[in-house]
């Protein structure tokens, strides 16, 4: 496929069998590009040196933090951006600047990351765990609705892999029923859902900045998005120990210690206007891989529903009845892949206090099923057939099944 025509690639002609041996393995393709900052490599080290220099000295929430700040407002058009250490920790301060603690309830998906469940046990609140639709493997707005109790404060719905969770249905049920509405979005930034950028869905929503988010950077960090200023205001006192800028020593509340890296503030503000062709890249590629993988839905193999709108294409994830064989096979032609969440939230020794007898069938599929593929920028054309084929070639060696994957 061509980076510069957005076509998908003309389907090359299957190749002849060897005559003997295994096939070549190929070239690796990884799932994380070993070269990911290399371009911005001597940018990187011209910032180190320009921060490092500058008279005014400040490595933490100085004016590049506040430059970064003001170019992803103005592009979202949001109330406010405030840049905090990561996307965890932007997760805690919008619970705790809601004011969620003890005795409240926030429910979240029973499939995903660990944050989801442990930034409202840090809030001193409790997770609810509600099950994920089978395709889409974000939060069902179904499954929530019979989980609210008088304790219920927010839903945190989460986009997932590359697909954004259903945030009209989340925001019809958290205005009918008077809840809040956090959005982690932390995977999903440049993501598109009916006109509404990702993170404008909640009330407040959450950006990742780790190194192998969308627009990650080489450390740590996060911001929380929001069209309520005094929910920003709150914020921001929270992500610096209570202070107000330029107010040293005078704690207001008690804060965290959350604050963002002038080099990365640079950084990151320097590479953003290379963000769109970079995530447009990754569409392109995620289309390529729906289009060849739709027909293999009776072979076992399901690709995540096709479409652009509301999509993000953080990680491009099949669900695949034998994983473990698909797996296996992918591996023995150097295509690595990746299985990100094993097992169910609830499932894991941390958040068991908080499964209360529940039961999430689709999140316990997703867990044994899903396989995440290179999908990253940088795979070349000739790599992206390669994934196809092998996962095309694998499928079609499976017997034809009754039912299709995920129904
Ligand atoms: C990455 C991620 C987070 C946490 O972001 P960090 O910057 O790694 O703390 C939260 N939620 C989801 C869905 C994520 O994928």
């Amino acid at each position: 496929m061509t980076a510069d025509t957005g076509r998908p690639p003309a389907v090359p002609a299957p190749a002849a069998p060897a005559p003997e041996g295994p096939a070549p393995r190929g070239d690796i393709v990884h799932f994380f590009p070993p070269t990911l900052f290399e371009e911005d490599r001597d940018a990187l080290i011209r910032l180190v040196r320009e921060v490092g220099l500058d008279p005014g000295q400040r490595f933490i929430l100085g004016p590049r933090t506040a430059e970064f700040e003001d170019v992803l407002r103005g592009q979202l058009g949001a109330a406010d951006v405030v840049c905090c250490s990561s996307g965890t920790s932007a997760l805690s301060l919008v619970l705790r600047a809601m004011g969620i603690g003890e005795g409240d309830e926030v429910i979240v998906p029973a499939f995903g990351c660990a944050p989801l469940a442990a930034s409202v046990v840090w809030a001193g609140a409790v997770p609810v765990f509600a099950d994920i639709g089978p395709d889409t493997m974000t939060m069902s707005p179904e499954g929530v609705e019979p989980l609210v109790t008088p304790r219920t404060r927010a839903v945190l719905p989460a986009h997932m892999f590359s697909v954004m969770a259903d945030m009209p249905r989340f925001v019809e049920l958290s205005t009918r029923l008077g809840i809040r509405l956090v959005e982690d979005s932390a995977v999903a930034q440049g993501g598109v859902l009916g006109g509404v950028p990702a993170g404008l869905w909640g009330e407040a929503g959450v950006y990742s900045f780790v190194q192998v988010k969308t627009c990650g950077m080489p450390g740590e960090g996060g911001a929380v998005i929001t069209r309520d200023a005094e929910l920003a205001a709150r914020v921001r006192l929270l992500r610096n120990h209570g202070q107000r800028p330029g107010q040293r020593f005078v704690h207001n509340t008690v804060g965290f210690n959350s604050r963002f890296d002038e080099v990365q503030a640079a950084f990151q503000t320097h590479r953003l206007p290379g963000f769109p062709a970079r995530l447009a890249r990754r569409a392109r590629i995620a289309a390529y891989y729906t289009e060849r993988f739709l027909p293999l839905a009776d072979r076992g193999v399901a690709p995540p529903p096709p479409g652009t709108d509301g999509r993000c294409c953080y990680v491009y994830t099949v669900r695949a009845d034998e994983r473990a064989a698909l797996r296996a096979y992918l591996g023995e032609r150097n295509i690595a892949t990746h299985v990100y969440y094993p097992r169910p939230l609830p499932a894991h020794r941390a958040f068991a206090p908080y499964a209360r007898g529940g039961r999430w069938p689709h999140a316990r599929a997703a867990a044994d099923r899903h396989l995440a593929l290179p999908v990253h920028h940088l795979l070349t054309d000739t790599q992206v057939e390669r994934v196809a084929d092998a996962v095309v070639s694998f499928a079609e060696g499976r017997p034809r099944r009754h039912t299709p994957t995920g129904a």
